[in-house]
């Protein structure tokens, strides 16, 4: 059956792989990152929102929430994308878009306390209380995000990608990946070589 298409919505890019999967697990640690529209609803979401999943090929992913309002979706009522956030939750906010950006380099609490302008001790509760994870494990959690997408899209040996996320340790490296996605970096390169355009072309 096909469902009749509402041409005043515009379509966004489709989800990658990683996107989808943050879409599916509800993955807070991705809120902010991007935003995805469903069309059949001509809502808008974060990635954390508890909605039903929707169906991938209705999926498409936005930048901000502005792009896609401008599209023509409308903010989900539950997960509020474009909602005013209560003043920990900008400050996390901000504190995680520090991380995206420099999770190349070390990153002890006390780091980013100051860079966040807070104690360590004010961080790490809050930091906990609002996304659920501690800073230094959403600090490890986006590393080896980073580290799915190079294996995917590299052919750098496997040292060398874990040096370019900020874990230079190399069997460090394999031990956290392999504690995080279930598979050593060689394993899941070969389970994702394949078919790697067919997602992302
Ligand atoms: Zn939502």
């Amino acid at each position: 059956m096909r469902i009749e298409e509402d041409r005043s919505i515009g379509r966004g890019a489709s989800p990658t792989e990683l996107q989808w999967q943050s879409i599916v697990g509800n993955d807070a640690t991705c809120d902010g990152t991007f935003y995805y529209a469903v069309r059949t609803t001509a809502i808008f979401c974060r990635p954390s929102c508890g909605s039903r999943p929707p169906l991938r090929e209705n999926t498409s992913v936005f930048a901000s929430a502005d792009a896609a309002r401008k599209a023509g979706y409308r903010p989900c009522k539950r997960c509020k994308p474009t909602g005013e956030r209560l003043p920990d939750e900008e400050w996390v906010a901000s504190v995680t878009a520090y991380i995206h950006s420099r999770y190349m380099e070390p990153l002890p609490l006390n780091k980013l306390a100051e860079a966040g302008h807070g104690s360590p001790f004010h961080l790490h509760r809050t930091f906990k209380r609002v996304t659920g994870a501690t800073p230094a494990a959403y600090v490890q959690q986006v590393r080896i995000k980073q580290a799915q997408e190079l294996l995917r899209s590299s052919d750098e040996a496997v040292a060398t990608i874990g040096q370019r996320v900020g874990l230079p340790n190399a069997p460090y490296f394999i031990t956290l990946f392999k504690k995080e996605t279930g598979h050593t970096p060689a394993q899941y390169r070969m389970l994702h070589d394949k078919g790697e355009n067919s997602y992302e072309s």
